[in-house]
């Protein structure tokens, strides 16, 4: 019922087993570590809640759930403390909608990081919890319920959220499309946290990002054979390098992008415009093709176990001659 959550299994096999049953509470309160989950599940849940042909969670087919995709379903209100506190004006305002008949069964009111309700707040949907003025069904997400109004978590039934194993960790961010060796090093810097390990997964990729910048700029700086060479030892190992070369190689389309339409909009480096533009107004169109199949010559090359420090040194000697030989 709830493919793509990443662990919590407990929390998982307790959900669906309310929605089948459709035994729910009236308010739920998931609690723990930020980035395990627990908005995508309270988001899965009310889906699920909503749709009509329910048996193992949301069909995705029906008129609830297509409104659900698109984001217009109308029984669904959303608080979120995310960036400011929820203010008493936010929680009235739902109150309002709450007198209404839902187009559904109920109203499904989801406050994301509820510990972040101004004490008014609180005080004011606790009201609404204790006595609501039609179906309703509340789920709070919180990493610090502590500083929710015990008053208002009495009234939740909790459902607890761990933070994440390292493999669940790694899982999860093979289906972000992060790979190779950044995996094992975000997982170590998570913390259990999905989204802090995709924070530094982006990081390290950004390092690339710039690694890749700063080579271009070497090559066609005009530097000698030992001094290309020096460059290409500093590259780094397999991995690395062939991480390295995926940047290098949408450099090189960015180039060929510029030259072709002088349009900015799918430049992955229009940060580097300036040099995207200096770069571009060197070589000719051709001259970037075979920089291109350079790149990719060598990571098949490395991908078939080729010796990385000749690979390296291949790849910036071909690719500085093309770029310094191919003005245009
Ligand atoms: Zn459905």
């Amino acid at each position: 019922m709830f493919e793509g959550v990443i662990g919590q299994e407990l929390a998982k096999g307790y959900l669906a087993r309310a929605v089948t049953s459709g035994r729910l509470a009236h308010a739920y309160l998931f609690h723990g570590p930020a980035g395990v989950g627990k908005r995508t599940l309270a988001r899965m849940f009310l889906k699920a809640v909503a749709c009509v042909n329910r048996m193992d969670g949301a069909c995705g087919l029906c008129p609830p759930c297509r409104m659900f995709a698109a984001g217009t379903y109308p029984d669904l209100c959303v608080l979120s403390g995310a960036n400011r506190p929820i203010g008493i004006d936010q929680v009235r305002q739902m109150q309002r909608g709450l007198r209404y008949r839902p187009y559904g069964t109920r109203h499904l009111c989801l406050i994301e990081d509820a510990e972040e309700m101004t004490v008014e707040a609180a005080n004011t949907l606790l009201k609404t919890l204790e006595e609501p003025e039609g179906p309703a069904l509340f789920i709070l997400t919180g990493s610090r319920p502590d500083r929710l109004p015990p008053t208002v978590v009495s009234r939740c039934l909790k459902i607890p959220f761990r933070p994440l194993t390292r493999d669940e960790i790694i899982a999860g961010l093979e289906n972000m499309g992060f790979k190779g060796d950044i995996l094992p090093v975000a997982a170590a810097l998570s913390r259990g946290s999905l989204g802090r390990a995709a924070e530094a997964a982006a990081g390290r990729e950004d390092e690339r990002r710039g690694k890749a910048v700063s080579l271009a700029g070497a090559l066609v700086s005009g530097l000698g054979t030992a001094e290309l060479c020096a460059r290409a030892r500093e590259l780094g190992e397999r991995t690395e390098l062939l991480a390295l070369t995926e940047w290098l190689l949408l450099w090189y389309r960015d180039l060929l992008w510029w030259r072709e339409t002088q349009n900015t909009g799918l430049l992955v480096y229009a940060d580097h415009l300036d040099e995207v533009r200096r770069q571009a107004g060197r070589v000719t169109t051709p001259v970037l093709v075979q920089a291109i199949n350079v790149i990719e010559d060598v990571r098949k090359k490395l991908l078939a176990n080729a010796n990385v420090r000749l690979a390296a040194e291949v790849l910036c000697l071909r690719l500085a001659e093309l770029v310094q030989g191919g003005r245009a």
